[in-house]
């Protein structure tokens, strides 16, 4: 039965494809022939089969459009280093055993390539196809993309409809759920990101600087308007070298900026020192490459999205002279 209803007309396939809202441009991560190889994999004992993600923040979007129709599990785990994490055998042996991985691309999992090449006959998604990518402006990675395109509630809109249509080319039978599901976490993206602005807009214009160790809300601060600054371009380039820092401290002195951060993910040293030497205050830590555990607060994206503004705004705001 699955059989048949995966050889749907394309046209069908377009239609329903282009019911589901407003956006994006569909992708076609999945070839015809990785379809089939889906189709074989062994039937699970609850029936569902199982997609893997390379990140707590992919697996939150995820579950968000499987509903309770498939089991979704990130590799890493909450707090995990994304960029240059080590995959263990264990990793390689869930991964063998999934139906799909869905995998942020631009070049954000180092290891992802040769991870892949260690299972056989899994089929992979690449969620950010079709984003715009913005540039990288300097260090290491000069003009590589910016990987984190996520951090933008917009630009996340982009991935969940590729996890949508992932998942209908998985489970055809279950493809009016995933489209509802998707739907309705569009919506709420688009609501959380406009929370987000109207918490920003309270920062005046010499207030908006968003000053990070890694350099990973580029698309956030090209959303709503901030100015940036960070250490290190991406994590895994050098991270908190003399030359790094006192160029941040530089910045900071320049356009007396009140506030300074940095992220779960990584050593906040560098930052604190740089708020030690230029007069600021560091205020506090941002997720960006890893939700937090369940019962802190970004345990979910929307969440990490309301937990940094309001950690911004609270550090910008208070500490302004
Ligand atoms: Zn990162």
């Amino acid at each position: 039965m699955a059989a048949i209803k995966k050889l749907k007309p394309p046209v069908f396939i377009m239609l329903s494809m282009l019911a589901l809202t407003t956006v994006f441009g569909c992708t076609q991560s999945l070839k015809p022939e990785d379809t089939a190889q889906v189709q074989t994999s062994s039937p699970r004992v609850d029936g569902k089969k199982k997609v893997l993600t390379t990140f707590t923040i992919l697996a939150d979007m995820a579950r968000n459009v499987a509903g309770d129709k498939l089991v979704v599990e990130s590799i890493t785990r909450p707090g995990a280093e994304i960029h240059d994490y080590e995959p263990t055998p264990s990793d390689i042996k869930r991964a063998q055993e999934a139906d799909l991985v869905l995998f942020n691309g631009l070049g954000l999992e180092r290891w992802f390539e040769k991870f892949m090449g260690s299972v056989r006959n899994v089929t992979s998604a690449n969620l950010s196809e079709g984003v715009q990518p913005i540039a990288i402006a300097s260090g290491a990675y000069l003009n590589k993309p910016n990987p984190h395109a996520w951090m933008s509630p917009n630009d996340a809109a982009i991935y969940v409809e590729n996890i949508r249509s992932s998942f209908v080319k998985l489970d055809p039978a279950n493809e009016a759920t995933y489209n509802a599901n998707a739907k309705a976490y569009i919506q709420k993206l688009q609501q959380v990101s406009q929370e987000v602005k109207t918490q920003l807009a309270t920062l005046s214009p010499t207030q908006r600087y968003l000053v990070t160790c890694e350099g990973a809300f580029s698309y956030m601060a090209r959303d709503y308007g901030l100015q940036e600054a960070y250490l290190w371009a991406v994590n895994s380039e050098q991270e908190g070298t003399p030359q790094q820092i006192a160029r941040v401290i530089d910045t900071v002195r320049k356009n007396k900026i009140p506030a300074v951060f940095c992220e779960t993910t990584v050593s906040d040293k560098a930052q604190r020192q740089v708020a030690r030497e230029s007069n600021s205050t560091f205020a506090g830590v941002l997720y960006v490459d890893s939700l937090s555990e369940v019962g802190k607060p970004a345990a979910t994206f929307l969440d990490l999205q309301r937990y940094n503004a309001s950690t911004l705004v609270q550090g910008l705001l208070s500490k302004s002279k």
